[in-house]
């Protein structure tokens, strides 16, 4: 479904992203883990189109993403939700209408956003919530409502920047828990970056640790967690120096 080879890619004469080849499967729930600065984001960015890629090629659904026409981009955004850590919500608008905003931008009747808008209240488990503003949630919540709008479009992909990194550890459990469900239940495919170990090990079924913008390990979790390669201990602080 994600397909990407090769790619390199250059913030002025820094090589950010190296010869970077990653296969994400339809329905899996992928992680991109490394330190501070791995490229992570640039990756993620990368992928969803908003940053270009100077070498390789990132195809999503067999389509390039740098080479797509304006018509193109417009449904592959559609399809690509995002969420982020600090949650990007609008202040000024209630929980409703937060989630509302892509379906009017979009053209959607009032009843088709009505309906649309609950059934994503109800999943996100935040149906007595609607009229309140963002400030008057927590960070969970808040994070819940990100989700919800990321989905209002049916993506066929949730790409998670470090969705959880704010969030106190049975927050961070209980959004955990919501991404598995949504990946279950709606069948989407979910890239996860973070650099929380414990949060690949909870949902991700394969992982790649990025490093420098290198990929230094991908595949199964499971598998990666039984060699325990160096790179999986250095990011888990058990290097001996
Ligand atoms: P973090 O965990 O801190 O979010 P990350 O793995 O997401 O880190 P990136 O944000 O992808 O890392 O950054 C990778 C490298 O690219 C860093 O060295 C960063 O300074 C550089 N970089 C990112 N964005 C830009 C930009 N717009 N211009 C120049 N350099 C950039
Ligand atoms: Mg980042």
């Amino acid at each position: 479904m994600i397909s990407i080879k090769e790619v390199n890619k250059n913030f002025g004469n820094t090589r950010v992203l190296k010869d970077i080849s990653i296969d994400i499967d339809k329905g899996e729930i992928f992680g991109l883990v490394g330190h501070s600065g791995a490229g992570k984001s640039t990756l993620l960015r990368c992928i969803n189109g908003l940053e270009s890629y100077n070498e390789g090629s990132i195809l999503i659904n067999g389509k390039e993403v740098k080479n797509l026409n304006p018509k193109e981009i417009r449904e592959f955004r559609k399809n690509l939700g995002m969420i982020f850590q600090h949650f990007s919500l609008l202040e000024r608008l209630t929980v409703y209408e937060n989630i509302a905003l892509p379906l009017k931008c979009w053209g959607y009747s009032k009843s088709k956003i009505d309906k649309k808008v609950n059934e994503l209240l109800n999943l996100v488990d935040l149906e007595d919530k609607a009229k309140n503003r963002p400030k008057q949630l927590s960070g969970g919540q808040k994070q819940r409502v990100a989700i919800a709008r990321a989905l209002t479009l049916e993506p066929e992909i949730l790409l998670c920047d470090e969705a959880t990194s704010a969030l106190d550890p049975k927050t961070t459990k209980s959004i955990l828990e919501l991404l598995k469900d949504i990946n279950q239940k709606l069948g989407i495919t979910i890239v996860v970056v973070t650099h929380q170990m414990e949060v690949v090990k909870e949902i991700c079924s394969k992982v790649a640790i990025l490093k420098g913008g290198e990929v230094q390990e991908c595949g199964d979790t499971e598998e990666l967690f039984l060699n325990h390669p160096r790179a999986l201990k250095e990011l888990l602080g058990e290097e001996d120096v």
